[in-house]
């Protein structure tokens, strides 16, 4: 870059110099997302993301008494293709079981390496099944597993600072439960998210019509998906990055570990301490320019890069 002419230079809370991000992600991974939910997030253009419970690869679901269960789930083939067009994968533990001391260790562990056998690809972030009841031990397994971040079902816009193993989720479904019965809302957190400069991560099961559906409040009608997608844009314009989970999870997490240094000699960015699992090695560089105008650059990082600018 032409050091000259620049004034600040600084890495953007969020790639592309986006103001926001929005993410949305499917638990179970079925396969019946390959019809009209892909084709809606195609027409939008929108990456998704399947969280997959790691025994059930390619085969039906088996958990008896899940609204869901023997409904087919997505096969290593399918998943590579959904990945090829810019979605992604996280585990969604073992069987989906209630976690238990005596059960954490291959619900949460274990079933990282099982997942990853099943799928050739590498797997860094874990979905809390079933309910947050889940969530303590899924926070403290975590490390031992090596995932980046742990989801949750806390419903809350996650700020550039946020704490990656407590990462919220929004529902994105029919109908809200008990004790405080709601009806589908397409603005839910995003004016919130745009205002904070934050990330909404998005949670359902899949998209039917309405009079297909097995059960409303884990679920979307595909009217109310791309009601969904039609305000994200609406209200995120060029704002807002459309982001699959994971590349945000590792975005995040390049930018924290990286910073811009200045001296005589110009702008400096470093890059120290970045996680293993890091898959997506980007982070995006804002120089400002004596005019005041701005100029964005995406840059490749790796653990230890002194790369003066
Ligand atoms: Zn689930």
């Amino acid at each position: 870059m032409n050091v000259g002419k620049i004034t600040d230079m600084r890495i953007t809370p969020w790639r592309g110099g986006k103001r926001w991000v929005y993410s949305v992600t499917y638990d179970e991974g079925l396969q019946a997302l390959l019809g009209a939910t892909l084709e809606t997030h195609r027409k939008f253009g929108v990456p998704g993301h399947v969280s997959l419970v790691a025994a059930d690869v390619g085969r039906p679901r088996n958990v008896p008494g899940s609204s869901f269960d023997k409904m087919m789930i997505l096969s290593r083939a399918e998943i590579d293709s959904l990945c090829a067009e810019g979605w992604g994968v996280s585990n969604h533990s073992m069987t989906h079981a209630a976690f238990t001391r005596g059960n954490a260790r291959v619900e949460i562990v274990e079933s990282r390496k099982v997942l990853e056998d099943a799928l050739g690809r590498a797997i860094t972030m874990f979905i809390v099944p079933g309910s947050n009841d889940n969530y303590p031990l899924s926070r403290e397994f975590a490390a031992e597993a090596g995932y980046l971040s742990v989801v949750t079902l806390w419903d809350e816009v996650n700020l550039p600072d946020c704490d990656l193993l407590k990462t919220g989720r929004t529902p994105l479904i029919e109908e809200g439960f008990y004790p405080f019965f709601s009806v589908f809302d397409p603005y839910s957190r995003l004016c919130q998210a745009r205002d904070l400069g934050g990330w909404v991560v998005d949670y359902t099961h899949i998209a039917r019509p309405r009079e297909a559906m097995a059960s409303p409040p884990k679920e979307i009608s595909l009217e109310h998906l791309a009601q969904r997608f039609e305000k994200v844009k609406a209200v995120g314009g060029e704002e807002v990055w459309l982001g699959e989970a994971t590349e945000v999870q590792d975005y995040i997490l390049c930018r924290r570990h990286c910073r811009m240094e200045s001296s005589e000699e110009g702008w400096t960015l470093f890059c120290n301490g970045l996680p293993q699992g890091v898959q997506k090695r980007i982070v995006t560089v804002e120089a400002t320019m004596e005019d005041g105008s701005k100029v964005l650059q995406d840059l490749p990082v790796r653990d230890g890069l002194e790369l003066p600018l």
